[in-house]
């Protein structure tokens, strides 16, 4: 099975930016060519690619897929699914599912599972200890064998700093990274948005910012004194941000993301009591809002990941404090981060890096459109305007704030390992 990808402009930071010809053989790229060079062309499938961008398959670095446990709002396939059409090729994926991937038979169960999808790929985060209870380590060493590429508690903050302590130096000797939901539980002490005064405004009990960044500054000090990989999940304050660009400069070994709605939403966006608008950590303010988008203009932020967290109509559908934390993300994110492009922010470089390259290198691996290299391939028009539509979704699950939203630039194909796994037509 050859794919010839014809007259895309391949943008592909550190490596390539330019008008090329792909061709993918046997699930890799087979060559990179210049336009108008010649090929053979039998049997091959051929792309027109004109006037689309070309891109290192996109990599979401957090997803929850909700299987084991919780299928209805979620499936490995679904998620996959969802991931390949929102242009990812590969997710990884939190291990708070029922049971708890804290062994090498739920990673196990989770990859065969992503196998069986022929989608995009999925990389099983593992728990970091037994069932996130923070109590004792998880069978970390297991779970890389069976394929883990990191290690959390998502979800639930590991409160204990000597367990934590302990977690980073056995996973420093395994080399694999250490994610951190940042969050002291006692500062959130039963908070569902932002301490301010829309909260106050709308009489909801608020989480302060320190509820997030006390755990930033412990963590990296945690990472000082192991020497551990310590990467920070789904960003939100001024505060943190700060934190993190001050401890790269001393050289800690620590990298972090943040989540599209932390760039383009803030406290103040949320209809009184939508709970299409909660989540965990909050929506903050504008101060923290642009301190998030100077992180991700100075390279403090490395990455932007969705935190897909799917949840059933009837989880959100109730009292602001009563229903669930989290939002869904896989086929929104990449249209609403293509914002910061449109209004200056960042270049189309610099956002293929923060989607693309940066995770990839988090996971393992380098995913460059080079010779040789699995082709895993996001084809983008840039042009394509619409309106969000939750109606149109492939999860399984509605929990978006983005409903309406007029976006610019989407996904129209995706290719794992040389198969079409997404294509818009
Ligand atoms: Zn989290």
């Amino acid at each position: 099975m050859q794919i010839l990808i014809k007259g895309a402009k391949v943008v592909d930071p550190g490596n390539l930016e330019d008008h090329k010809d792909i061709l993918i053989r046997n699930g890799k790229f087979e060559k990179i060519l210049d336009q108008g060079e010649s090929v053979e062309t039998e049997n091959v499938q051929v792309v027109d690619a004109q006037g689309l961008i070309a891109v290192p398959g996109l990599i979401d670095v957090h997803v929850h897929l909700r299987e084991p446990g919780q299928e209805y709002k979620e499936t490995i396939e679904s998620g996959l699914k969802a991931a390949a059409k929102g242009g990812f090729t590969a997710v990884c994926s939190m291990p708070n599912t029922d049971p708890v991937n804290d062994n090498a038979q739920v990673t196990s169960f989770i990859i065969n599972q992503g196998k069986k999808a022929k989608s995009a790929k999925v990389y099983p985060a593992g728990a970091i200890s037994r069932g996130s209870s923070g109590t004792s380590l998880a069978e970390i060493h297991d779970m890389k064998q069976a394929g883990v590429r990191a290690v959390t508690d998502d979800g639930l903050p590991v409160s204990n700093s000597q367990l934590m302590r302990r977690a980073l130096e056995y996973c420093k000797s395994m080399d694999i990274p250490v994610f951190v939901h940042a969050e002291d539980k006692d500062l959130v002490n039963g908070g569902s948005m932002n301490e301010g005064p829309r909260a106050t405004a709308l009489g909801i009990k608020g989480i302060p910012n320190a509820a997030e960044s006390v755990m930033v500054a412990r963590d990296i000090a945690l990472a000082e004194l192991t020497g551990a990989r310590v990467h920070f999940c789904h960003m939100s304050t001024a505060e943190s941000i700060e934190a993190i660009r001050q401890a790269k400069r001393r050289g800690a070994p620590v990298s972090c993301e943040t989540a599209p709605h932390y760039f383009v939403l803030t406290d103040n966006d949320i209809p009184p009591y939508d709970t299409h608008y909660k989540m965990n950590p909050p929506l903050r303010s504008e101060a923290d809002r642009h301190a998030i988008i100077e992180g991700l203009k100075d390279g403090t932020i490395d990455m932007i990941a969705t935190d897909h967290a799917p949840h059933h109509a009837d989880e959100k559908d109730v009292e602001f404090d009563r229903a669930a934390f989290g939002i869904i993300g896989l086929e929104t994110a990449l249209s609403v981060s293509l914002k910061l492009v449109e209004e200056g922010h960042l270049s189309l470089s610099d956002l293929v890096e923060k989607m693309a390259k940066a995770p990839a290198k988090l996971m393992g691996y380098d995913n460059s459109i080079s010779q040789g290299n699995p082709a895993d391939l996001t084809l983008i028009d840039p042009e394509s305007a619409y309106t969000i539509d939750p109606d149109s979704f492939i999860s399984k699950s509605r929990n978006t704030p983005f409903k309406g939203l007029k976006v610019k630039g989407e996904t129209v194909m995706t290719l794992v390992d040389g198969r079409i796994v997404y294509s818009k037509q």
